[in-house]
């Protein structure tokens, strides 16, 4: 519960960032991090043309130099791009200077106005900086696609059980999120298709 559905407080530590959609909107916002990767961007694309969804990717600027072809393709079908840093770091372990070079260097790579900090960590410094330069994006619902300890099934249960009007809801467009994304991503688009949910673009 503490992860997959962030609490107040821990909300409440970055009040400019965006959290959650209007709750009054049978919406959803579904995003991807830490992409683009051949082994499973190009499938995430695929599955999001068949139900004609248009989402945000936040890329890691390392893994756009490495792989334009898939941030061509994420781009061009539309999908909307937010900048993850360059090298997937955490704010904690980065003095703030360093922190929004790494930030700047990702930007060279795809130009965007939205920033989600790897792990969900920001120093306040870095927040404030970084609340002047872009949209700082979080989520209402992480579906720890990544985690080890869970399977799809265990995905695709915390998406069922945590999605709410104006939900942003985080999946993973990398290698640890593999196997669980394959079964819990188709699985979670027809369950809110079904919930009567709109997919949405931020
Ligand atoms: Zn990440």
């Amino acid at each position: 519960m503490f992860i997959e559905q962030p609490p107040q407080f821990f909300r409440a530590l970055y009040p400019c960032a965006l959290w959650r959609m209007d709750p009054n909107e049978k919406a959803v916002y579904l995003t991807f991090d830490d992409g683009p990767i051949p082994e499973v961007t190009p499938w995430v694309l695929e599955l999001l043309d068949k139900h004609d969804i248009k989402a945000t990717f936040f890329m890691v600027g390392d893994n756009v130099r490495k792989h334009p072809e898939e941030y061509n393709m994420v781009v061009e079908r539309g999908h909307r791009i937010g900048n993850h840093t360059f090298n997937h770091i955490r704010g904690f372990e980065f003095l703030t200077k360093n922190y929004m070079a790494n930030a700047d260097k990702a930007n060279e790579v795809m130009q965007t106005d939205l920033f989600r900090p790897p792990h969900g960590h920001m120093r306040w410094m870095q927040y404030l900086a970084l609340k002047r330069r872009y949209k700082i994006v979080m989520w209402d619902l992480v579906t720890r696609d990544y985690s080890k300890k869970l399977r799809g099934p265990q995905v695709l249960a915390n998406v069922m059980r945590y999605a709410r009007n104006g939900s942003i809801i985080t999946f993973h467009d990398s290698l640890k999120s593999w196997n669980n994304i394959q079964y819990a991503l188709p699985r979670s688009i027809e369950f809110l298709k079904e919930e009567g949910y709109e997919f949405k673009l931020l």
